[in-house]
């Protein structure tokens, strides 16, 4: 997520009308062998009853959910759900609701539109200084707001063979990419061999300095980041980002917090991804709580999303005015460390735009009026004392 993180976005130029998906994938997918290893993830209705996550008579109405969108909890997220709290935050963002089916006029196959900026399978290039590069299309978990669900899902294969070559070659070529995202799905999700093939392959290209990654495995899947991961992540040379996407801050069990700590004992820069979602974290105090977990485990606060207009999602939004209403109290009340930038991703491929609130009027005469964190407005610069001069 992504991101996202949310990770990186995939766009199209144009909004594809709705439809089954699961047969549309495109052909960048998650190869048998970096499938997930853990069987006991939660992959259908079935599952989801027996682990006592829905009840037995929901599942008639979420068959349709599951036929269209990918369903997977793991063991780690599963076991944070009170399944007594219908209202359970970590529920809501994995378990399937009868909602995804509600189609809003304004939902969009592709929210944010990468296709348009894709030169070459498994590239998206939109800004001159850096590239995305999709590896796969598998998770661990599949998130029911997820930004890239139509495009989302187990099965098949990673950018691999000659698609991979092409994908590398065409940033070999680039002089102006300095920067390269690696995002998917989930690119955690591939084997630390072919990490290694990847970071390989970059190194040989001087001109790329920075490899970010986009990924919720240190929340949901913690297992996998091994000491294996970690040196194949920081094999290629290049300064190593990864963006953690976690949405509230119940995700952060100890065995999350020791997968962050193993990422940043090796050096590796470690930034946030957040998803505004009604229902899970659209509160001042569980924002705060959950941008100072991601302090507090060494992890930079950097993008909360505006949620993305994907299909079914609509039970997730709130208006942006609401939005900003919540980060002027965080500004108020929350150290400067976790503050994090509040984004919008524009539909149509046209990027991010920061939509946090706005606590300056420019004034005819130049100067400014000024909201400070409790709403009172000042003029700045201040009028000149009057009075008596000394
Ligand atoms: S389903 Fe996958 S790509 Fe989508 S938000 Fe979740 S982890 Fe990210």
């Amino acid at each position: 997520m992504s991101s996202s993180i949310r990770h990186a976005r995939m766009h199209l130029a144009e909004r594809p009308a709705p439809g089954p998906v699961r047969n549309a994938r495109p052909a960048v997918l998650v190869s048998g062998r970096d499938a997930p290893a853990n069987g006991q993830t939660l992959r259908g209705i079935d599952d989801l009853v027996a682990a006592g996550l829905l009840r037995a008579d929901a599942g008639p109405a979420l068959a349709e959910v599951a036929e269209r969108y990918a369903i997977a909890i793991t063991p780690a997220m599963a076991a944070l759900i009170d399944p007594a709290d219908g209202g359970d935050p970590i529920a809501r963002q994995f378990v399937p609701d009868a909602r995804e089916l509600n189609a809003m006029p304004e939902d969009l196959a592709d929210p944010i539109g990468d296709e348009a900026h894709s030169p070459v399978e498994g590239i998206v290039h939109r800004y001159p200084d850096r590239a995305l590069i999709k590896m796969l299309h598998a998770c661990p978990v599949y998130c029911r707001f997820c930004f890239r669900r139509e495009m989302v899902g187990p099965g098949g294969k990673a950018l691999a063979g000659a698609a991979f070559d092409q994908a590398m070659a065409y940033l070999a070529g680039k002089a102006g990419i300095w920067e390269v995202i690696i995002t998917g799905g989930d690119p955690f999700m591939l084997s630390a061999r072919r990490i290694e093939v990847l970071m390989q392959a970059l190194a040989g290209m001087p001109h790329i300095k920075v490899v970010r990654w986009h990924t919720r495995v240190p929340m949901v899947d913690p297992d996998r980041v091994t000491p294996r991961l970690v040196k194949a992540l920081t094999s290629g040379g290049k300064a190593v980002y990864v963006g953690i996407h976690a949405n509230h801050p119940r995700e952060f069990s100890p065995a999350a917090k020791a997968a962050i700590s193993l990422l940043a004992e090796a050096g590796i820069a470690l930034i946030s991804q957040s998803v505004l979602l009604k229902g899970i974290n659209a509160d001042a105090p569980t924002l705060a709580a959950l941008m100072r977990a991601f302090v507090e485990n060494r992890v930079q606060p950097y993008y909360l999303h505006h949620p993305d207009l994907a299909p079914g999602t609509a039970h997730f939004r709130l208006g942006i005015a609401e939005g900003q209403a919540i980060m002027r109290q965080l500004r108020g009340h929350l150290s400067g460390l976790a503050q994090p930038t509040y984004v919008l991703d524009l539909p149509g491929g046209h990027g991010k735009v920061p939509i946090g609130p706005d606590f300056l009027m420019p004034q005819a005469d130049g100067r400014h009026l000024v909201s400070d964190r409790n709403g009172s407005v000042h003029i700045y610069p201040p009028d000149a004392p009057t009075g008596p001069a000394s």
